[in-house]
């Protein structure tokens, strides 16, 4: 065997624009090296509980129950549907994309009675549906996701919220994108259980599912009759071990906890409102280059139904899809999503979420997308898309972008 088989690991440097996982912001790979703690050191369970003041402040919440489960977003949602159905119970759904689709695969692996409220992939599910389900009587659960990430929508709650409450049914939220990035106004809207993932606006690597739930997900916990059939993903076991008591459950990891209080911090640093403008801006400038590329962006009529973090668009015809991402990966670095299911070769997904959401990102994206195109022969004239963009952000106002400010600041001089 040679002495370098196993040479060094040196990733390139990608630009993550894809439907996640975003880029993680530097300062949170930064908080990951520092050196472990016990989990039971007075200085580990500190952080923790800071973990839960910070989730609070992004969640917009003052529920007791705030708290990263352990595994990706999807063990987050697994939680909350394991700990809260029992056998033979009613789960009503709202489905317009894979990740509606997910809530029901799992729902139905908890043995519930699984009502589906479809909608065109690309729209919002309605509520005078929801209603209608919701009509029938006996639901438990009102499952809807906020961020339909597999088609770039983004669904209205607060109506929603009230009928699952005057049905007597708790609402649990998928937030896993839109977490950090836009309103999740978890009290004010009125959301009984949200669900977050560290990768997409939280700019963290993924392994961690923030989540919160009010005093009636708590209660209906406490009502079960039977064990929940999960030890790990237990909410009840996990809260204890979160809460004062501390009871034993996982060992935590220390080092994605570590890192979850940094981006929890960055986001209170930026400030919830800024933050959310920062993807608004930088996806919309985005949305300005992609249609002066003489694209089209798919669904999601009218615009307020349209995920700031993720734009669909539309493969025009005659353009080979795959060969399109190989080359901004190949070419330039830059990773942009495919679909799934009836979107599959039809459309590309385009992230700018959490550090990812940038205006250098944005304007490369253009630039790499215009010259990839007009190689598969698409027809567009040279640097509109990102002339657009640029518009947009001068159109915005304060459009320096963040090296400029540096450089200018240092007094190496100004960009422009
Ligand atoms: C990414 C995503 C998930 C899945 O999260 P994982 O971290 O991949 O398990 C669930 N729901 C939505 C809306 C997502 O965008």
């Amino acid at each position: 065997m040679t002495r370098d088989a196993y040479p060094d690991l040196l990733p390139s440097p990608r630009i993550l624009l894809g439907p996640g996982p975003s880029m993680a912001d530097p300062r949170v790979l930064r908080a990951m090296a520092a050196p472990l703690l016990g989990q039971f050191d007075p200085e580990f369970t500190a952080v923790m509980d800071e973990v839960t003041r910070l989730c609070r402040v992004v969640f917009q919440t003052a529920n007791v129950r705030a708290f990263p489960v352990p595994g990706t977003g999807r063990a987050g949602l697994e939680a909350a549907l394991v700990s809260l159905v029992e056998p033979g119970e009613r789960v009503v759904v709202g489905v317009s994309g894979r990740f509606g689709l997910l809530f029901c695969e799992i729902a139905e692996r908890c043995g519930a009675e699984v009502v589906r409220v479809e909608a065109e992939w690309g729209r919002i599910v309605e509520p005078e549906a929801i209603a209608r389900a919701l009509g029938r009587g006996g639901a438990k659960l009102l499952c809807v996701v906020h961020g339909e990430t597999s088609t770039g929508v983004l669904q209205p709650l607060p109506e929603i919220a009230r009928l699952a409450h005057s049905h007597d049914a708790l609402l649990v939220v998928d937030a896993v994108v839109t977490l950090g990035g836009t309103e999740v106004a978890t009290d004010a809207w009125g959301l009984d259980v949200v669900v977050a993932g560290t990768q997409k606006c939280l700019s963290c690597p993924s392994g961690l599912a923030p989540l919160t739930y009010n005093a009636r997900a708590e209660a209906a916990l406490a009502r079960r009759r039977r064990k929940v059939p999960s030890n790990y993903l237990d909410l009840g076991q996990l809260a204890t071990y979160w809460g004062p008591h501390r009871f034993n459950h996982h060992t935590a990891p220390t080092a994605m906890v570590y890192g979850l209080r940094e981006a929890l911090r960055a986001i209170h640093g930026e400030g919830l409102k800024a933050r959310f403008e920062r993807h608004r801006l930088h996806g919309d400038a985005l949305r300005a280059g992609i249609a002066a590329l003489g694209l089209r962006l798919f669904g999601a009529e009218p615009p307020a139904h349209r995920l700031p973090m993720v734009t669909p668009v539309v493969v025009p015809e005659g353009v080979d899809e795959l060969r399109v991402r190989r080359r901004l990966l190949q070419d330039f670095g830059i990773e942009i999503g495919a679909a799934f299911g009836p979107l599959q070769g039809r459309i590309w997904r385009i992230g700018t979420m959490g550090y990812s959401a940038r205006r250098e990102n944005v304007l490369l994206c253009l630039v790499a997308l215009e010259a990839v195109l007009r190689r598969e022969g698409w027809q567009v004239e040279p640097g509109a898309g990102v002339e657009a963009a640029l518009a947009h952000y001068a159109a915005a106002g304060g459009a320096e972008s963040d090296v400029a400010d540096s450089l200018g600041a240092s007094g190496i001089g100004r960009i422009d």
